[in-house]
């Protein structure tokens, strides 16, 4: 553990991950970070070891009830009852894929639902994590994006994911192989802009003491929140992928309005220096998905390898995933392919994602699924776009999100939103 980084910023702040929907406002001990747990102990005038103890019997053996805690004293467990709990996010449902991927539905406190998907590749078993339900970024081809911000994750609805699948999959007998290799924070939400509880979450799978996974083989994605991106070496020496999506501050502000605040260029620098702060010899992965007609020109790569010169990283390539609220394609796998041969001859090592789970709708961007109820994603839909039309009057000092909260409350729907009328 010495070799990764301590957030030292939050020591002895062990009470922070209380959901504040919880009318009794007990922290839940599924969501503190070592250093957090130790926190705790040492308040309670106890040693060290009880919080690797307690850690090891959440996270690696899968038991949140104290009582199953046998090497814990009675005194001990009747205190830690009064003052904390144990719970993960409830799992509402449940999707195995005929190719052996899997999708969980899973509510949080907040009353919204996320999803999580497992990815089986060889012997390799990628976890695909959400940190936000919904997202307030809008990029104008993510299903997320479209749903606009409901509410940040807490640490233990983020790593509760991990358990969650570890215990669905698995169970937690230590003699069961361990088929989560690898986490992806590629689910639902900009995991930046949820930064602090993002942070404890990956301190947590990478810990020893929890899940004990690989720096390298956990990943933020992130669409470009600049300032978090350079705070992020003080917290974590996790894997970095970036959302680039598009060679020129042009095009990419066109489809991801946070280009609009944070250009390429920014983006890049802020990439290097994560990058630079790293002990040991990693590149980024640049994702770029691929959109018919928009960005997937000849030109476009010619200009992305250009753009991508002066920063050592890999390519990831996503052929566009098709949702209902979205005009835009999927290009043509020849299209596709030529857009691979120009990055790979330029130099690039470059992947492309091949789409898995589509009966169940577990694809990039497709993280809505079919058990959000669609009347309600439309109202939501025509609800942003009253609450942006507003935005751009600027009559008030309100947020696009208060407005959105304001309109939902008085149920005043925009009844001029073509998504609406053309459903
Ligand atoms: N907010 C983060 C992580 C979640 S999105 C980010 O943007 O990076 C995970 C990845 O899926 C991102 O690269 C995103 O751009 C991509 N994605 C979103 N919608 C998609 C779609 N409809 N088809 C293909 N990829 C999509
Ligand atoms: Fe948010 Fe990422 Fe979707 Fe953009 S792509 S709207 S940042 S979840």
């Amino acid at each position: 553990f010495s070799s990764r980084r301590r957030h030292t910023r939050y020591i002895g702040d062990w009470s922070s991950d209380v959901c504040s929907s919880d009318l009794i406002m007990k922290p839940n001990l599924l969501g503190l970070s070592r250093e957090k747990m130790k926190a705790l102990f040492s308040e309670l005038e106890e040693k060290p070891f009880r919080a690797q103890q307690v850690m090891q019997w959440i996270h690696q053996r899968g038991v949140l009830d104290l009582n199953e805690m046998t090497d814990i004293s009675k005194v001990l467990r009747g205190k830690l009852e009064q003052l904390v709990e144990i719970r993960a996010p409830k799992v509402v449902a449940d999707y195995p894929s005929e190719d052996g991927s899997h999708k969980w539905i899973i509510e949080v406190a907040s009353g919204s639902r996320v999803e999580m998907v497992f990815i089986p590749e060889g012997s390799r078993g990628t976890l695909c994590v959400s940190s936000q339900a919904g997202c307030s970024l809008d990029c104008s081809f993510c299903a997320t994006g479209k749903q606009g911000f409901n509410s940040n994750l807490t640490v233990a609805e983020i790593i509760g994911q991990v358990w969650l699948a570890r215990q669905q999959l698995d169970g937690f007998d230590a003699a069961a192989q361990r088929r989560i290799s690898n986490v992806v924070m590629m689910g639902m939400g900009e995991p930046l802009m949820n930064f602090e509880p993002v942070m404890d979450a990956v301190s947590l799978m990478m810990d020893d003491w929890a899940y004990g996974l690989s720096k390298r083989k956990v990943t933020i994605s992130t669409s470009g929140v600049v300032p978090a991106i350079r705070r992020m070496k003080e917290y974590t020496d996790a894997s970095l992928a970036v959302s680039l999506h598009a060679p020129n501050d042009a095009l990419r502000s066109s489809i991801m309005p946070i280009n609009k605040k944070y250009p390429i260029v920014e983006l890049i620098d802020a990439v290097k220096e994560y990058m630079a702060s790293l002990q040991d010899k990693r590149v980024p992965v640049i994702e770029y998905t691929v959109i018919k007609g928009v960005n997937d020109h000849r030109q476009h790569a010619r200009e992305l390898a250009k753009l991508l010169k002066t920063l050592p990283c890999k390519i990831n390539l996503i052929p566009f995933n098709p949702f209902s609220l979205s005009d835009y394609r999927r290009p043509s796998d020849s299209v596709i392919s030529n857009f691979r041969e120009i990055l790979q001859h330029a130099g690039f090592t470059v992947t492309v994602r091949t789409t898995r789970a589509d009966d169940i709708g577990a694809a990039c961007g497709q993280l809505v699924g079919d058990v959000e109820d669609q009347t309600r994603r439309q109202e939501r839909h025509a609800r942003r776009a009253e609450a942006r039309q507003n935005e751009a009057s600027e009559h008030s000092g309100q947020s696009r999100v208060e407005r959105a909260r304001i309109l939902a409350s008085t149920g005043e729907a925009a009844a001029s939103d073509p998504l609406v009328l053309g459903s």
